[in-house]
């Protein structure tokens, strides 16, 4: 678990990376920055397009950005949207997000009230469908 200065560190990051969404057919700028076990920091921002399917969710800009660093593991993530309290990730996010986890990973929002709240993405994501299931296949 995160502690309260870990919290708004990360949180105020993806505050930073939402102004930079793209998002002007939804109007709901996002920004996720996720917090990896060597201690760095990666944000991304929700990317829409006018052909709506094809737009990206900000977690899985910032999951691009850590992945294309060589990094795979997210000890936390935090995620804001300007207009949700608190801004959830979707289901496809909660699985994109489960494949890079240990059974430590958080999950970072805001919530009513405006402070941070932290989720185990175990308790997001339960039962989760993973990379275990197809090494038993293979
Ligand atoms: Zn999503």
């Amino acid at each position: 678990m995160f502690d309260a200065m870990q919290m708004e560190v990360l949180f105020d990051a993806a505050r930073d990376a939402s102004h930079r969404a793209y998002a002007p057919y939804s109007a709901f700028p996002v920004g996720a920055a996720i917090l990896t076990s060597s201690g760095t920091i990666y944000s991304g921002c929700n990317v829409e397009n006018a052909a709506y399917p094809v737009g990206t969710c900000a977690e899985a800009g910032a999951i691009a950005a850590m992945v294309a660093q060589g990094e795979q593991q997210i000890a936390g993530i935090a995620i804001y949207g300007a207009r949700a309290n608190p801004c959830m990730p979707c289901g496809a996010c909660r699985q994109r997000i489960s494949e890079f986890s240990n059974p430590t990973t958080v999950v970072i929002t805001q919530g009513h009230d405006g402070s941070l709240q932290q989720h185990p993405i175990a308790e997001l994501l339960p039962h989760a469908f993973g990379p275990r299931q197809l090494a038993s296949t293979l």
